[in-house]
């Protein structure tokens, strides 16, 4: 075990609370491209990280490999306690916890919202369904579009959609929340939207990694943001260190780029 699972480990048990992901050293590669180097990342219970960097760093490719769209091939990767490993024992159980938003939002063209967000808790929880309407109808009406379940989404506006997205990620019930620049596919008008239902989510104490630009959503909601560059953690902090202070020639550049 090395010393960054060590330390926290320790801190875990001094808090009495297992951290809901855990990575250590993970290394990945496609081909002979090293697209994540030794990243290590602890995310407490209803911590809030916001992950920045420039395209192409491995930001994606870092929160895949937490519900294991990618797989890394070294290190370490425990979500809630669970070790992510070859035999796969733990996959669905992770999955399940682990809700995902993407930048295309992903929903099933030809079924409505009500059935985009009905079909995981009834195939997948097995719950019958019209006590999977009602929980679908009930986070519809947390990202504040009911009226739109009977719908298809391409009758939707992109802020709308993506809505439609967490609504149907927070149907399972997950544990983890997890944010592939969820806004940057949208019209500036619909950016806003999204970005509340984002801070909506937080509000309830959900434990979240955000990869996102969006630096006032970053300043409101993150308890840390993580700044990536080429496939490497350079530097994280406060929002406040992390955007006024920093220390590396890189996240200058970065930031001299973006704000
Ligand atoms: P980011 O999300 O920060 O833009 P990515 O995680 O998508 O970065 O990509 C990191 C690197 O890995 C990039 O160089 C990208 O081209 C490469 N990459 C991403 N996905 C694949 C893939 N499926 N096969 C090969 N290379 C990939
Ligand atoms: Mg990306």
């Amino acid at each position: 075990m090395s010393t960054t699972l060590d330390s926290a480990v320790a801190s875990a048990a001094r808090t009495d609370a297992p951290p809901a992901i855990l990575m250590d050293k993970v290394n990945k590669w496609y081909g002979a491209m090293h697209v994540l180097r030794d990243v290590s990342l602890s995310v407490a219970e209803g911590e809030r990280v916001v992950v920045c960097g420039p395209s192409g760093s491995g930001k994606s490719t870092m929160i895949r490999c937490i519900n294991r769209l990618e797989q890394h091939q070294e290190g370490r990767i425990i979500v809630d306690g669970m070790e992510l490993t070859d035999d796969l024992r733990n996959l669905d159980a992770i999955r399940r916890e682990v809700g995902m938003v993407f930048q295309s939002f992903n929903l099933f063209p030809h079924l409505t919202v009500l059935e985009n967000c009905t079909l995981a808790p009834i195939w997948v929880r097995r719950m019958p369904k019209k006590d999977a309407e009602e929980l679908a109808m009930e986070y519809l009406t947390r990202v504040k579009i009911p009226e739109q379940a009977r719908k298809f989404p391409g009758q939707l506006s992109g802020g709308q959609q993506q809505r439609v997205a967490i609504a149907r990620a927070l149907c399972m019930k997950p544990k983890i929340m997890l944010f592939d620049e969820p806004t940057s596919a949208l019209d500036p008008e619909m950016i806003k939207e999204v970005l509340d239902t984002m801070v909506m989510l937080a509000d309830t104490g959900m434990t979240m990694i955000c990869v996102t630009h969006e630096m006032g959503f970053a300043r409101q909601v993150a308890d840390r943001v993580v700044f990536m560059d080429r496939g490497e953690i350079v530097e994280s902090g406060t929002p406040d260190q992390v955007f006024n202070d920093p220390k590396t020639d890189r996240l200058k550049t970065f930031l001299s780029q973006i704000l």
